[in-house]
Parts: structure tokens; sequence; C-alpha cells
């Protein structure tokens, strides 16, 4: 038996899957929810890069949808061979498509350019 806590609202239904059978869950979302943390459980991965001539030296950055929670440390590894040139908006496709996933990685806040007021 797997037990899941459902992170798609603030209730945080405890949900039991058992021999393909969901309980515990008050909504759809939360069977859908569980099934998937059981057979391809993803995550939003949020992280930094190096950005040049920013007002900052370091670009938060996250990653669009959530990713295969079994390649989350090579997504890491990618994501740091990157360096970014200031500025860069919120949004902004820092990388597209990583490792084939289908999911961009985009900057998660605006950085200008150094001495720009
Ligand atoms: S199962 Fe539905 S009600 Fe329960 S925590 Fe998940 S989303 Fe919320």
């Amino acid at each position: 038996m797997n037990r899941i806590i459902c992170i798609k609202c603030p209730l945080g239904c405890k949900i039991k899957v058992e021999n393909g059978k969901v309980n515990g869950n008050i909504c759809k979302r939360g069977e859908e929810y569980a099934i998937n943390e059981i057979k391809n459980p993803e995550r939003i991965l949020t992280t930094t890069v190096f950005i040049k001539n920013g007002r900052q030296k370091l670009l938060p950055v996250r990653s669009e949808k959530g990713l295969p929670k079994n390649i989350i440390k090579r997504c890491i590894s990618e994501i740091s061979k990157v360096e970014v040139e200031a500025p860069v908006r919120r949004g902004d496709v820092i990388i597209k498509n990583i490792l084939g996933t289908g999911v961009n990685i985009i900057a998660s806040r605006d950085v200008d350019k150094k001495g720009f007021e």
C-alpha cells in the first residue's frame, strides 16, 4: 500500500493506494495526483543560474511545469552550465526543452543590467 498526502490544495487529504484502488481523496484531482505520484512523480525545479552584468550575480529560475523526479539531478547539472546576460525579464526562457522533456526553464524574476536605473 502507498500512502500519499495530496498537495493539490490546502486540505492535504491522506490518500491510500492499494491494488490500483484510491481511497481518502475528496476530489478527482487527488486521485490523479496519487496515481501520478506512484507512476511518474514530478517536481517543479527551482534553482539559480549565473548572470553577467546584472544588478545581482544569480538569477532565480524554475521549470515551467513539473519534471520527472528521476531526472531532476541531470536537469540541475544542465542548468549549472548556463550563464545568461542581463537584462532578463521574468518568464524569459533560459533553457528550452530541457533534456528533451518538453519543459522550459524560465526566469523567476526580472534582473536589470548593472547601472540601469
Ligand atoms: S484530494 Fe482534493 S480536496 Fe483533498 S487535498 Fe487533494 S485536491 Fe484537496
